[in-house]
């Protein structure tokens, strides 16, 4: 396949970085600046072929050009990989010159942390490029942007207790949270403090542990865990949570966690709308991270509070997601998706009105 029949209509610019001293490979996609900067983590991942990693951040600088518009961000959408495995590839001199690179596309993309990328590499990478978000908070960073995604996670599940049940409050209600790292972790510490009655799983056994130390929560085997009865199942580890399979098997009301890509084929939240069960689109929940990492990048840099407000909206606009569903007798990822690209297209208008006034 051609390469511009990879980036079809859509994508605004696409760049591939090469730096042979240091061994950098990597890919740069801006899907959209309409709304703003194209903002999106950078992948570190050992990727089979450049194909796929083409393919990988083409895909991922799409979701966030979506997540960012539904969250009402004054941002766009792109993301980045650098081809390698990350517990080799990253020294200093090869992150320090991907932040040249980044800094010479002038603010058109700006990165902060993804899979195979930590804080500390953010850390390195500001020191070329002020681009760069999530750094530490010592260096002007917004720092670790689980804590405020797990608490925009679990004001998305009020919105959805709200509309399945009539009543936001999670008192007494039984969440199966699949998944309990850096978000998941964090999601059960709400869940307790509002009440609810908390079931975890893991595959890492060392992950269980540390929650099952801090809170009283059951815990359950992590190998049929979607079957668990429950009120809310939350999908807080990898994609594809919601597949052919768990569809028909899921003992739940409502599906809301943190993971990304949590359908594996977009099909499936008719699948889950005709099982009865209310769907909260990932990319809604889970923005809180990437709301916390726009507030560096607002005049007077940031500021928590400001930030923990922001991300206090989730719970509005998936209400208002809920409640497009139910006028225009879509699905809950349907109506975020058109949410969406509504306020895509009139970003463009205005862009356009302002590009004919000069
Ligand atoms: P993490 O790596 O800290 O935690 C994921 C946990 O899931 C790990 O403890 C892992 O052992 C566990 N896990 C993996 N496979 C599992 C399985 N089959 N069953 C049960 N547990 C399993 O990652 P995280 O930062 O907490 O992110 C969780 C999800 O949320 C990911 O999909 C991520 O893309 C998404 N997300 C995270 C953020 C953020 O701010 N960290 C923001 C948006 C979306």
């Amino acid at each position: 396949m051609s390469v511009f029949e990879h980036l079809g209509e859509e994508f605004e610019e696409v760049v591939f970085l090469h730096d042979p001293p240091t061994g950098l490979r990597a890919i740069v996609a801006v899907h959209s600046t309409v709304l703003g900067p194209g903002l999106g983590g950078t992948r570190c991942f050992p990727f089979a072929s450049d194909d796929d990693a083409l393919r990988d951040v083409l895909r991922l600088a799409r979701a966030m050009t979506y997540k960012a518009a539904a969250a009402g961000l004054d941002l766009g959408g792109g993301k980045a990989v650098i081809i390698g495995d990350p517990r080799t590839v990253k020294t200093e001199p090869l992150l320090r010159a991907y932040g040249r690179f980044i800094e010479s596309l002038g603010g058109r993309y700006v990165t902060a942390e993804d899979v195979g990328t930590t804080q500390a590499d953010m850390d390195v990478i500001r020191r070329e490029t002020r681009h760069a978000g999530g750094a530490s908070e010592s260096l002007g960073g917004s720092g670790d942007p689980s804590i405020l995604t797990a608490y925009g996670v679990f004001l998305a599940m009020r919105a959805a207790a709200q509309e399945a049940w009539g009543d936001g409050s999670l008192d007494g209600k039984r969440v199966a949270v699949q998944g309990v790292g850096k978000v998941g972790g964090g999601l059960v510490s709400h869940l307790v403090g509002a009440g609810a009655s908390v079931v975890v799983a893991d595959v890492d056994a060392a992950a269980v542990d540390r929650v099952a130390r801090s809170y009283d929560v059951e815990t359950a085997d992590p190998s049929a865990f979607h079957t668990i009865d429950c009120d809310v199942f939350a999908p807080c580890a990898l994609g594809a949570a919601v597949n052919d399979r768990t569809v028909a098997e899921f003992r739940c009301s409502v599906v809301c966690g943190a993971a990304n890509n949590q359908l594996e084929r977009p099909e499936h939240a008719g699948a889950l709308a005709d099982r009865g069960i209310l769907y909260a689109p990932d990319y809604v929940a889970n923005a809180g991270g990437i709301t916390n990492i726009s507030e560096e990048f607002r005049p007077g840099g940031y500021d928590p509070d400001r930030a923990r407000r922001s991300v206090e909206r989730i719970e509005h606009t998936m209400a208002r997601v809920f409640q497009t569903a139910r006028d225009r007798a879509v699905t809950p990822a349907q109506a975020a998706d058109d949410l969406a690209e509504e306020r895509l297209q009139a970003g463009a208008r205005i862009r356009l009105e302002e590009a004919a006034k000069q």
